[in-house]
């Protein structure tokens, strides 16, 4: 008999902001199928085989072993879970997967996670929208990059509200140029690296002087971007000192 295949977000980066759901569905696991992006804590102590398929940017080769992977592993009556950061369904592939999956006549749960586009500007204490501050009324969020490895179009760009950038650092210089198309260079800015760990970093700053910014700071991936005016909120959201 078949198996099953859980596709389950593992949330942003700390390993306690995963959910109840997926937690339980860990440790019932035979076999867990992760990316670079999961917590390490998350997997000690547990008995499934564990499968790392971490991966760089656009590599399809990587993608159809995972689906081949998945299936095989689902086909011998295991329950297989495909654990990734975040949520599954931002910028994770869990979809092209699930898909897979389904063809081939094995059964697919999804569990959502908290997604690092929403959680990591939160945790660094920016909300992504804010009635105390102008044009924040809503968010976006995009990639720096397409699917093919190409620039995101000008057409992304909202004219107002808070953007939030996944996937951007290695573009940086030509996603400013495309956002300064739309966007003052005088809007706030604030990088975020590695956020929700130990290891975070947050820098703030004008759009403008964003690429100088994570240059001079040498930010890597994984980092989120956000532009908006909620960003001058951080200060107001945090303790100066003990009243
Ligand atoms: N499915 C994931 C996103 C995958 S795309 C989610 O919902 O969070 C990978 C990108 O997510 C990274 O390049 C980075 O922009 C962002 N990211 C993921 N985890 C992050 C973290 N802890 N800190 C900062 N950015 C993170």
């Amino acid at each position: 008999m078949n198996g099953i295949v859980y596709i389950v977000g593992a949330g942003p980066g700390d390993p306690e902001l995963i959910t109840v759901k997926a937690l339980k569905i860990l440790k019932i696991a035979d076999v867990i199928i992760y990316d670079r992006l999961v917590p390490q804590e998350l997997l000690e102590g547990l008995n499934a085989e564990l499968i790392y398929v971490g991966k760089g940017l656009g590599d399809a080769k990587l993608q159809d072993y995972i689906n081949e992977l998945l299936v095989r592993k689902a086909k011998e009556g295991k329950k297989v879970v495909r654990l990734k950061g975040g949520d599954p369904f931002v910028f994770g592939r869990g979809e092209e997967e699930c898909i897979y999956v389904l063809r081939h006549g094995i059964k697919c749960e999804i569990v959502p996670g908290v997604t690092s586009a929403i959680a990591v500007p939160t945790y660094a204490r920016i909300p992504v929208t804010s009635r105390l501050v102008e044009s924040s009324s809503g968010f976006t969020v995009i990639t720096g990059t397409t699917k093919d490895g190409g620039l995101i179009s000008e057409e992304y760009i909202p004219r107002k509200g808070t953007i939030i950038i996944l996937m951007g650092i290695h573009v940086i210089d030509e996603l400013t140029k495309v956002l300064m198309k739309v966007r003052s260079g005088k809007e706030k800015v604030a990088v975020i690296e590695k956020g929700t760990t130990k290891q975070q970093r947050v820098f703030t700053g004008t759009l403008n002087e964003l690429s100088k910014i994570i240059k001079r700071e040498g930010v890597k991936s994984p980092a989120v971007i956000v532009i908006g005016e909620t960003v001058s909120l951080m200060d107001l959201l945090t303790l100066k000192k003990e009243m």
